[in-house]
């Protein structure tokens, strides 16, 4: 009864077209705006081409090790992780809210496809999520 069940659940073809994902988080699907369900290569696609758009996106913030001398690096990913920017700078700026709470205020810059990002962070640890907006162009 549980086979059936494991196997029928592997077996299901989303609306993309491919078998559900598997990854190290899970084994699953997102699903898009429209409410479709894809695997997460083509969640990372969609995210690709919803971002050269010039739309929001929502990315999480990770660290990842690179493999010379183990230089640590911070990477912008979206939910499965399948798509991976490069974060090229991190700006930290401490200030303090009215009622003298110290606020730790993240921003993280990157590019793609030419176009620069930013985001801020509110914690600075890996799995931080935040909104990423395009920079205007300075002209
Ligand atoms: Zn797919």
């Amino acid at each position: 009864m549980i086979d059936q069940l494991l196997q029928s659940q592997t077996d299901t073809v989303l609306d993309c077209g491919h078998p559900k994902s598997t990854s190290k988080i899970s084994t699953g699907y997102a699903t898009d705006k429209d409410g479709k369900t894809l695997c997460y290569d083509c969640c990372a696609k969609n995210d690709k081409i919803w971002m050269d758009c010039g739309n929001h996106q929502v990315l999480y913030l990770v660290e990842s090790k690179g493999n010379y001398q183990n230089t640590k690096y911070y990477e912008a990913t979206n939910w499965p992780g399948t798509l991976r920017i490069h974060v090229s700078d991190i700006k930290r700026k401490f200030k303090f809210s009215p009622k003298g709470f110290p606020i730790d205020r993240i921003t993280v810059y990157f590019t793609l496809n030419n176009r620069k990002w930013s985001g801020t962070v509110g914690n600075f640890s890996t799995g931080s999520c935040f909104v990423a907006r395009p920079l205007k162009e300075k002209k």
